[in-house]
């Protein structure tokens, strides 16, 4: 048992598997094809890998607990007993009470899934309320804690911290429940001690958010109670994705070890830790490497921030800025990427790799410590572009007046009143997608997979004719996902064969990664939209992805500042949406689900953040005429204070999630003033259930009493490439007579 921490760690590691094995397992178990044990067994296998890999990578300070069948906040839910009686009432084994949680069945919903911090990775959303009755259940740290050690490896278990569990938890004032919560904890510290546990890691991310007074207080009052347990593991807590502002004295004056803090979202927190003075005997681990992109680090200044926290504490150790969950296993199966890239990226085993090293520069010296990079290789450079953006004025994110725009559109487009229309993408069928595995395995050539496309597009537009849709698309059969579909086709962006992240449960990302300065080769999209606008005498909506989400759904470049990526993306976009105009194309339809995602953690860092997110958006959608009109798509309802940047992107039509919500959205909406085209979303496309034309109708009423109806749009809350044709057309044909119904009205 080592009573210091060690001069290496992680935070935490991809648990998915190199080959997405935990994905196929789990879902060979949910779809009943392989068993408890099975799955049971590909797990114990895939920690054991981890294990191993990390041991024998000499990283020092290995954590545990960090693998998870689904998502660790989940996990910390059933080690503290946080499981809703809806669950328990089921009488299912622990395993499938844990899936029913994270999935629904039949009877009951599953909790809600939202974004982890500014992340992709979404994590299921604990629910207190006043019958849960927390309880310890430790069995999970320590069965990995156990495995590890039969392995001969000493490991520190992971949890979620009390105060950032409920943070992220709903119910009635889940915080309020914290003293109680803290006990449990106690206990679970106090079973790990007698299991031999040296160390034990809390993460505290909540705490590089803004936080009330009473949520700092509280935040000492746990790691005081923690702390003065007479019998329990030394305690690290992490923090991770930005500066601890006044959280960090909090941490630094409780009676914990060791404490963590990211140097790479959050800089400034060297100089916080610098004014805190000497540190003494509390651990810093310091977060050197980051966790959530894919570059590799830049070491000699790693190594300055490093032994600039050296000179304040006895004990220093390097680890990721956060878990390694968010970047790919491993860069060297990429065989694909061009060396000059290639050489300049990191996966989780190269960042791995990247902590012992600078763990042990720290410590010895820096004779091992490689040369940096030379600069970027020429080629990534575009000075067209780059002459381009220098050249911007306000007037080229600004449209004419909405007014004017908005007679002009519909002297052209003379659509009746609650125009129908839907979000994109129609049902991606199993034929689909064997037809782009086929094209990747070469036994369908590029005109034969355009054809099988095209005839899915001729379908679609039939369908909607058919229905009776006002405002059609083309159905995006031919794009595997939204963000990656543009990133093959742009320069400045490179796709990896196996870079797999998770986004939630099994469902995994492959992020393309933005390398240098984005270019637009050729048009994208015109050629689908003007053949399905061919098809047809009705307006078929031209559907591109905006610039703030294929930054968000890519992994960044950081040699430049992410708003000019963005103008740089605008910039292409805008070419798009253009061209597109000038094929015949009247209705635009530019989305950005991603928009609140990326929003800094930090108020201090929203405004500038949402002007350059709205700057880029205006910049790929300003180039049209009047009488183009321009939708937007937003995956969701809830915008807070940002709401007003919705109606900064100024789009003419806008549509958004709400049926969940009851079309609550329209109200925030009216507050700010927002008094454009707005589509709430009237079909929770989510679930496979059809709504009736009836309850249709009713969220329509409701609309219409919040928003004058020539501005009403009616569609479905999001894009339906993960339903059945079934239920698309049933839903479809219900959404379409009620609109008729209310018209009438
Ligand atoms: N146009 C996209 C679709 O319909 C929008 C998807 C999204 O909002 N995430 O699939
Ligand atoms: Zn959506």
């Amino acid at each position: 048992m080592s009573n210091t921490f060690g001069q290496s760690t992680v935070l935490g590691y991809p648990r998915i598997g190199a080959n997405r094995e935990l994905k196929k397992a789990v879902e060979a178990y949910w779809a009943g094809k392989i068993g408890a044990a099975e799955l049971e067994n590909t797990a114990a296998g895939l920690r054991a890998e981890v294990w191993q890999q990390l041991r024998n990578a000499r990283l020092d300070a290995i954590p545990s607990n960090t693998f998870s069948y689904y998502d660790h906040v989940l996990d910390t839910a059933v080690a503290v007993g946080a499981i809703p009686a809806r669950f328990t009432r089921l009488g299912f084994s622990g395993l499938n009470t844990y899936f029913a949680m994270a999935r629904g069945v039949d009877a009951e919903p599953a909790l809600e899934l939202t974004k982890w911090f500014a992340t992709n990775y979404h994590y299921l959303v604990p629910e207190i309320d006043a019958d849960t009755t927390f309880t310890p259940d430790p069995a999970k740290p320590l069965a990995e804690y156990a495995e590890a050690k039969a392995l001969g490896i000493e490991t520190r278990p992971v949890l979620v911290g009390p105060a950032t569990f409920l943070l992220l938890a709903k119910g009635t004032d889940p915080f309020a429940r914290l003293d109680e919560l803290v006990e449990v904890y106690a206990t679970i510290l106090n079973c790990l001690a007698d299991a031999g546990v040296a160390w034990v890691q809390l993460d505290e991310p909540a705490y590089v958010a803004d936080r009330t007074l009473d949520e700092l207080d509280a935040l000492q009052r746990v790691y005081t109670r923690l702390g003065e347990l007479e019998h329990r593991p030394k305690i690290f807590v992490a923090t991770y994705f930005g500066e601890l502002g006044d959280a960090l004295p909090v941490l630094l004056t409780a009676p914990i070890e060791a404490i963590g803090v990211d140097l790479v979202a959050g800089p400034g927190n060297l100089a916080r830790l610098i004014a805190a003075g000497p540190l003494g005997n509390k651990t810093i681990v310091a977060g050197l490497v980051d966790g959530h992109n894919i570059w590799r680090t830049d070491l000699r200044a790693a190594i300055t921030t490093g032994a600039a926290v050296t000179a304040l504490a006895d004990h220093v150790a390097v680890s990721t800025s956060c878990s390694l969950l968010h970047v790919p296993v491993d860069l060297s199966v990429e065989t694909r990427l061009a060396p000059e890239l290639f050489e300049r990226l990191a996966f989780a085993r190269q960042k791995v790799d990247e902590v012992v090293l600078l763990g042990k520069a720290l410590r010895d010296g820096t004779a091992h410590v490689p040369a940096p990079l030379p600069a970027a290789p020429a080629a990534w450079r575009n000075d067209d572009v780059r002459a381009r953006l220098a050249a911007l004025t306000p007037a080229d994110r600004q449209r004419g007046d909405y007014e004017q725009r908005a007679t002009a559109q519909q002297a052209r487009l003379n659509l009746p009143e609650l125009p129908t229309t839907t979000i994109g993408s129609f049902p991606q069928t199993a034929e689909l997608r064997k037809a782009r595995a086929e094209l990747r395995a070469g036994t369908l050539d590029a005109d034969g997979y355009t054809e099988r496309m095209r005839s899915e597009v001729e379908h679609v537009i039939r369908l909607q004719e058919r229905l009776g849709l006002d405002v059609l698309v083309h159905g995006e059969p031919e794009r595997n996902d939204m963000v990656q579909y543009f990133g093959e086709q742009l320069d400045g962006f490179a796709a990896t064969d196996h870079g797999w992240v998770q986004s939630y449960g099994s469902r995994c990302v492959r992020p393309p990664i933005i390398y240098g300065d984005v270019a637009r080769k050729t048009p994208m999209t015109v050629p689908w939209s003007t053949f399905a606008q061919s098809l047809t005498a009705k307006p078929v909506k031209g559907m591109l992805t905006g610039p703030v989400t294929i930054l968000a759904w890519s992994f960044v470049r950081t040699d430049q500042p992410l708003a000019d990526t963005a103008d740089q993306v605008g910039l292409a976009l805008r070419d798009e949406t253009t061209d597109l105009q000038a094929a015949g194309i009247t209705v635009i339809q530019v989305d950005e689900p991603a928009l609140r995602e990326t929003l800094p953690l930090r108020k201090a860092a929203q405004k500038a953040y949402l002007d350059w997110a709205v700057g880029a958006f205006r910049l790929a959608t300003s180039g049209v005429a009047d009488d183009t009109q321009i939708h937007t798509h937003l995956c969701y309802s809830e915008f807070g204070e940002v709401i007003t940047a919705i109606d900064a992107l100024d789009a003419d039509v806008t549509s958004i999630e709400a049926s969940r919500s009851k079309m609550e959205v329209l109200d925030d909406l009216a507050a700010i003033g927002y008094s454009r085209g707005v589509g709430p979303g009237v079909w929770d496309i989510h679930s496979p259930r059809v709504p009736s034309q009836d309850e249709v109708t009713e969220s329509l009423r409701r609309a219409v009493g919040a928003v004058p109806a020539r501005r009403l749009w009616v569609n479905p809350d999001c894009g339906l490439k993960t339903r059945g044709y079934p239920e698309t057309e049933a839903s479809l044909k219900h959404l379409v007579a009620a609109a008729a119904a209310v018209r009438g009205q």
